[in-house]
């Protein structure tokens, strides 16, 4: 079934388009002559609401064209009419922005005291979260001057860097001999054969990955050594006292959360080398190395039509919750959800929240493996999510990225128990239960193995200067040795393998967020264990708050304090829970 995309407009054709772009650039010339120069120290707690409620909509109008142009698009990629109705009104919305842009870079220059009295005024009640972190960043923001200077250096700089490492790695040639023969692959291609089912295989990987990597290992060691620099100076300059500063400022997470979270997966990494441990007589690998992390253990070989994958999502979701349940039906019976599989059709899938006056749409590719099960759940928790956090208006219905995932996972989790639980074969549920532990560790102990190599080196670089390929390399290896413990051998080949990891460039730090999101879903889901009924309507209401305040404070309506240790301790019974079925089914056999 293709979706109804008739809620939002009725063809590309329709009049109310047209009458719609019209209205819409009228009331935002009309804006901005009107406030354009009212939103400064002067302003009232009134004339910032009124005007605040006229730019949400104004956007909201803008939103529901772009979502319309942006869907049709993505469920139709060969189609001309629809790409180039997609261009045309990205090109006329932007334009129409361009009158709106003003209003929060003026609110921005209104002095903290006065903001202050301005978003603590009661009538502001609704906006005052957005209005106070839309300022988040004044207090490390330099003088106008000072700020365009930067922007425009920022080309010739780590925008540059950026960009030499992607043409590098993106211009790596890998040469790999595979049964005699020999062939050369891209990056992609060679990390694809880390997951091989034959030694030979990733072992070859392993060493062509290698090689060709040190082929540019001189300038990769330069770009990150730049890229260690640029930070240190920038944070200097905007009084940043720790390396993850900024970042923590954007995901809207206190460093204390952060050191907590970090603390405890130290603590924890005794559960990855356990399953490493187990892993490894699975396979029957005496020395495992590295490169046999990711051997398939085997892949289920069970087939789901639609309409049993919708079944399956909605039982446990109606167990958990009859309302979660009631939301995910109306996705269904509404036909709110691309499902088939078409030529020119987008590839993955996504959860569109549009605007808030419509209701969220779903596409996906659905080929009936146990995955698009999951994959169906995922992006249903974050419908779910959007659809109930409507309520907040336009400016207020999204998380912020941290917690962005937290509704998908969930739901997943859900689904997956429901699976496990359902199970009776028990070479199947092993698998299952196993590939999941993988997911968990690549999205939490993995990242904490990032970040912690992050902080090393960024320390290390603040201290010392510039640092050798070598230095590096050995930072890696200690972050390393922390996850795989005695349970895996880092091979040679391994040692260098910091040098292809694109968010150490793109964006530093980034990477404890994956850890935090899944994580958080981990802790959550603990605190429903202990106390199903009365944390169902707190979870509801948490999704129902979209992003009204902090992550921080949200969670803590839920009882629990993400700042403390305790939280992220108990975060991972989950883990522990699944780990032992798993050890127990496997001795079991023996
Ligand atoms: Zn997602």
């Amino acid at each position: 079934m293709d979706w109804n995309l008739k809620d939002l407009y009725s063809s590309i054709e329709s009049k109310e388009i047209k009458y719609d772009f019209v209205k819409l650039e009228k009331r935002s010339l009309k804006f901005n002559k009107k406030y354009r120069n009212k939103i400064s120290e002067n302003s009232s707690a009134k004339t910032v609401l009124e005007s605040i409620v006229e730019l949400e909509k104004i956007y909201e109008g803008l939103g529901k064209i772009s979502s319309y142009s942006s869907l049709l698009f993505a469920a139709d990629t060969n189609n001309e009419k629809y790409s180039k109705f997609y261009q045309d009104s990205s090109e006329k919305i932007s334009n129409i922005r361009k009158n709106l842009i003003f209003y929060f870079l003026s609110w921005n220059k209104i002095s903290e005291r006065k903001a202050k009295k301005i978003y603590s005024n009661p009538i502001l009640v609704k906006y005052s979260h957005l209005l106070k972190s839309e300022r988040k960043y004044k207090k490390y923001m330099l003088s106008e001057p000072e700020e365009k200077i930067l922007d425009k250096k920022s080309i010739t700089s780590s925008r540059a860097f950026n960009r030499l490492f992607d043409q590098t790695l993106n211009n790596l040639k890998f040469d790999i001999k595979l049964k005699g023969k020999k062939h050369t692959l891209t990056e992609t291609e060679v990390l694809a054969l880390l997951y091989d089912k034959e030694r030979k295989v990733r072992t070859e990987a392993a060493k062509s990955l290698t090689e060709g990597l040190k082929s540019e290992r001189k300038l990769l060691t330069f770009i990150f050594n730049q890229i260690l620099t640029d930070s240190k100076i920038t944070n200097e300059i905007r009084g940043h006292t720790s390396p993850m500063d900024s970042r923590n400022l954007s995901n809207e997470i206190s460093q204390k959360t952060v050191d907590a979270l970090i603390q405890t997966c130290n603590k924890y990494n005794k559960f990855p080398i356990r399953y490493y441990k187990l892993k490894s007589k699975m396979l029957k690998i005496k020395k495992f190395m590295d490169y046999d992390r990711y051997t398939p253990l085997g892949q289920s070989s069970k087939k789901f039509t639609f309409n049993q994958a919708k079944n399956i999502v909605l039982d446990s979701f109606n167990e958990f919750s009859p309302q979660m349940g009631k939301v995910a039906k109306l996705f269904f019976d509404n036909n709110w959800i691309d499902y088939k599989l078409r030529k020119g059709k987008r590839g993955g899938a996504f959860s569109h929240s549009c605007v808030p006056s419509v209701h969220p749409y779903i596409l996906m590719n659905f080929t009936g493996k146990i995955r698009d099960v999951m994959t169906l759940a995922h992006e249903l928790g974050h419908g779910i999510h959007q659809y109930l956090s409507r309520k907040n208006g336009y400016f207020q219905q999204n998380t912020p990225l941290t917690t962005a995932e937290t509704a998908s996972v969930f739901a997943e989790m859900l689904v997956f128990t429901k699976l496990i639980e359902n199970e009776s074969n028990n070479k199947e549920k092993l698998h299952l239960i196993c590939s999941k532990l993988e997911d968990i560790f690549a999205t939490v102990f993995r990242q904490i193995v990032m970040t912690n190599f992050e902080l090393d080196v960024h320390n290390k670089a603040k201290k010392t200067g510039e640092l050798s390929s070598s230095d590096l390399d050995a930072s890696w290896v200690k972050a390393n040795s922390k996850m795989f413990g005695d349970s895996i051998k880092i091979s040679e080949y391994y040692k260098c393998w910091w040098m292809y990891i694109p968010h150490f460039i793109h964006s530093p730090f980034y990477c404890y967020s994956y850890s935090f999101g899944e994580l958080l879903v981990h802790g959550l889901f603990a605190k429903y264990n202990e106390n199903k009924k009365g944390f169902v309507t707190k979870y509801i209401d948490l999704l129902s708050s979209g992003s009204t305040s902090s992550p921080e404070s949200l969670i803590k309506k839920t009882g629990l304090d993400i700042t403390k240790n305790d939280f992220w301790e108990k975060s991972m019974y989950l883990m522990s829970g699944l780990l032992k079925e798993a050890e127990s089914i496997y001795y079991k056999k023996q």
